[in-house]
C-alpha cells in the first residue's frame, strides 16, 4: 500500500512586496518567509496527510536550506530512506508575491538537478502506485515510470511544470493529471476540452483528469466521463492545490477507493488547501476530508 513519490523537494523562499520588481529595479520588501516546497515534497506530504504510507526518492543539498525543505515530510511521516544528500545546493524557490497578487518565481533547481537513474530504488517491492512529476531531470522521471510499468505498478504522471511530455514516458502512464495549461502544451486534437482529454487518452492511457482551478475537474477514461465541481470554499490562496489534488488521489487509489471515489476526495482536500496560506501548511488531514465526505 505504499505511494512511491519520485520527485522534486525544494525550499521556498518568499517575500512580499508592492509590485514584482522590473529588470534591474530593486524593491524593498516584508520579512522572508521559509517554508518546505517541491512538487514531489508537495504531493508526498499530501497524499501521506490522506493516510496512505508513502515514500519518497528525491535529493537535497547539506545547507542550511535542507531542514527547510525537509520540514513538512519528517512531520508528515513519509518514508525518507530514498532520499539523497548530494553534493549540490538544496533546490530554492525565489518567490516575490506583489500586493496584486502576482508572483514571479524563480527556481534553483540544485540537488534534484543532479539526481540521475542510479538514485532510483532498485526494487520496487511494496510500491502500489509511482506518483511522477516533471520536476527532475526527464531520464529519471523516464527511468521510474519504465520501472513501475514493467512491474505492473500503476504510474500517475503530473505534468507540471509544463515540459515536453516524451512519448516514451506517455507510453508507461496510467493516469495523466494537468491542469488547462498544460493540457494545451500537450497539443491534443479536439474543439473543447474534453475531446482533447480524450484525444490524449487514445494515446495508450486509463485516465486523464483535467484540473480547472474554482471550475473544479474533468476525468476521462475508457469507460466514460467524469465531472467534478469544485468544493465550495472561499480561496485565500491557492498555493499548491494541484499538488494537493495529485497527492490525495495518488493516496485514495492506494488505499482501494475506486476513481470517482479518489477524485472527490482529492477535490475536496485541494479546495480545503486553498483556504489556508502557503502550500504543505495547508494542505488537509483526512479527518478534515473525511468529515465532509460522509
Ligand atoms: P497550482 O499550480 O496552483 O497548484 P494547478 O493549476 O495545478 O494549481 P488547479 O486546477 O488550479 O491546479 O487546482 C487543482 C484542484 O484544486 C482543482 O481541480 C480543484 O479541485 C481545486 N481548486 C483549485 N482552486 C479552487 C477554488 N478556488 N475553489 C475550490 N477548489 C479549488
Amino acid at each position: 500500500m505504499t505511494v512511491l513519490v519520485v520527485g522534486s523537494v525544494n525550499a521556498d523562499l518568499t517575500v512580499r512586496t508592492p509590485r514584482i520588481p522590473a529588470p534591474g529595479e530593486t524593491v524593498l520588501g516584508g520579512d522572508a518567509v521559509t517554508s518546505p516546497g517541491g512538487k514531489g515534497a508537495n504531493q508526498a506530504v499530501a497524499a501521506a496527510r490522506a493516510g496512505a504510507d508513502v515514500a519518497l526518492t528525491g535529493a537535497v543539498g547539506q545547507d542550511a536550506f535542507r531542514d527547510v525543505a525537509l520540514r513538512g515530510l519528517h512531520a508528515a511521516g513519509v518514508n525518507l530512506d530514498g532520499l539523497h544528500t548530494l553534493d549540490a545546493p538544496t533546490g530554492l524557490a525565489l518567490i516575490t508575491v506583489s500586493a496584486h497578487g502576482e508572483n514571479a518565481i524563480t527556481v534553483a533547481s540544485g540537488a534534484n538537478a543532479h539526481l540521475t537513474p542510479t538514485h532510483l530504488p532498485a526494487r520496487l517491492d511494496g510500491v502500489t502506485h509511482l506518483l511522477l512529476q516533471q520536476e527532475l531531470p526527464p531520464e529519471v522521471t523516464l527511468h521510474a515510470a519504465r520501472a513501475a510499468h514493467a512491474a505492473g505498478i500503476p504510474v500517475l504522471l503530473n505534468a507540471a511544470p509544463t515540459r515536453d511530455l516524451p512519448a516514451d514516458l506517455l507510453r508507461c502512464v496510467t493516469h495523466l493529471i494537468v491542469n488547462e495549461h498544460e493540457l494545451a502544451a500537450l497539443r491534443a486534437e479536439g474543439t473543447n476540452l474534453e475531446r482533447q482529454a480524450h484525444s490524449v487518452l487514445e494515446r495508450g492511457l486509463q485516465a486523464v483528469t483535467v484540473t480547472l482551478g474554482a471550475q473544479g475537474s474533468v476525468t476521462v477514461t475508457p469507460g466514460g466521463t467524469h465531472r467534478l465541481p469544485a468544493h465550495p470554499v472561499q480561496p485565500v490562496d491557492t498555493t499548491g492545490a494541484g499538488d494537493t489534488f495529485c497527492g490525495v488521489l495518488a493516496a485514495r487509489l492506494a488505499q482501494g477507493d475506486p476513481l470517482s471515489g479518489a477524485l472527490r476526495a482529492a477535490g475536496i482536500a485541494a479546495a480545503l488547501a486553498c483556504t489556508r496560506p502557503g502550500a504543505q501548511d495547508a494542505m488537509p488531514d483526512w479527518a478534515e476530508v473525511q468529515a465532509i465526505l460522509t
